[in-house]
């Protein structure tokens, strides 16, 4: 059954996130919708809400924000998936973006939808999955709020709606796992007919050698930080060796940049977003990654998705088993109403100047703005 929740301001009792800014706020405040509207978009930037601590989420239920802009499937898996660019609604209320990227990423919440339900199949449990319904003219949900929501208030609130149920699953996979693996969905246009993995490097920081990349200060950037940190295996081999996240779901069909048959993608190349640094680098315990995928056999058919889901499902059953140390089985505890959103410490997301910088003599090349999906 679908719940609408956090119909409006009123409504929320809110936890301020103040994750862009680097801190934490533990401030509780609640907003007052004629308070929310004389403080405008500067307050609500300064203190960002999350969305949904008004209820508890249970396993398997639908929940909405405003206007259902903004969708949460809650779970108990270790699981979290978004789609931050599947939405294809237009209401009138939200204007039209007039910079940024408007690209819609065809079908890819449908494509969540399809994972969601294989892995409930194979395990009897639910991932969490979070979609945007707004078409990215009206709402970019994998940017900071600035150029997201182009100041509108409506905007700004479906936003902190998509960012704060996120971050509720996050402390919920936390509380229940110990530990989980995060991945933010999306499509690409390119030609090369490969899942492009955004693991926050560039295709020019991917060129070089194991070594290079194995060393400071990749693995500390990487949306794999918190498993690299657990120095299981060379960083390199977590990007690109025989047990990567690449080699796996190319295992299972799926040609795959980075892997072992593409060590070094070419550009262009999506390598993560403002979502993968937000919820998988700056989200330990989770880790996590960014999927862009090509059209043609992946997203294009239910056919075809329901095959890639059932990949991927194979994929994150040995990956989550061998990487994170977390198993799709039964949480430990019966399903219970969930955590609050998320009061992690968290860091900014805002990119790396581009360039290259040389530190103790070596060859240091930072991520640049660029190919953010
Ligand atoms: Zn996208």
């Amino acid at each position: 059954m679908a719940l609408e929740i956090a119909a409006n301001c009123e409504a929320i009792r809110a936890k301020a996130c103040a994750w862009q800014h680097g801190r934490l706020a533990a401030t509780i405040i609640r907003m007052h919708p004629f308070r929310a509207v004389a403080l405008g978009s500067v307050a609500l930037l300064l203190f960002p809400l999350t969305a949904a601590t008004a209820g508890d989420y249970h396993p398997g239920q639908t929940y909405f924000g405003r206007e259902k802009y903004i969708e949460y499937l809650a779970g108990d898996l270790p699981v979290i998936l978004s789609a931050p660019h599947g939405g294809r609604e237009k209401p009138d209320e939200l204007p039209d973006r007039e910079a940024g990227t408007f690209a819609f990423d065809t079908n890819t919440q449908e494509l969540a939808r399809a994972v969601a339900e294989e892995l409930h199949k194979r395990t009897g449990h639910w991932p969490h999955v979070i979609i945007c319904r707004v078409h990215r003219r009206k709402l970019d949900c994998n940017r900071e709020i600035v150029e997201a929501a182009a100041g509108n208030p409506l905007a700004e609130q479906a936003w902190m709606e998509f960012q704060g149920f996120i971050d509720a699953a996050h402390a919920t996979v936390a509380r229940q796992h110990g530990r989980g693996f995060y991945i933010d969905l999306h499509a690409h246009g390119h030609t090369e007919q490969r899942c492009e993995l955004g693991y926050l490097h560039s295709a020019e920081q991917l060129a070089l050698s194991d070594e290079e990349l194995s060393a400071p200060p990749y693995p500390a950037e990487s949306s794999l930080k918190a498993i690299a940190a657990l120095g299981r295996l060379p960083y390199a081999e977590l990007i690109r060796g025989p047990n990567s996240f690449g080699a796996l779901l190319e295992q299972q069909g799926f040609l795959c940049s980075p892997s072992p048959s593409n060590p070094h993608p070419n550009a262009p190349y999506f390598r993560g977003g403002y979502n993968t640094a937000r919820h998988a680098r700056d989200a330990a315990p989770v880790a996590g990654l960014q999927i862009e995928t090509n059209s043609r056999g992946v997203r294009d058919t239910a056919e075809s998705r329901n095959k890639f889901a059932r990949a991927l499902a194979s994929t994150l059953e040995t990956y989550l088993q061998m990487h994170v140390g977390v198993s799709l089985v039964p949480p430990r505890k019966p399903a219970v109403p969930q955590a609050a959103p998320s009061s992690r410490p968290v860091q900014p997301a805002t990119p790396p100047p581009g360039g290259r910088l040389f530190r103790r003599g070596r060859r240091v090349i930072t991520a640049g703005p660029d190919f953010r999906s």
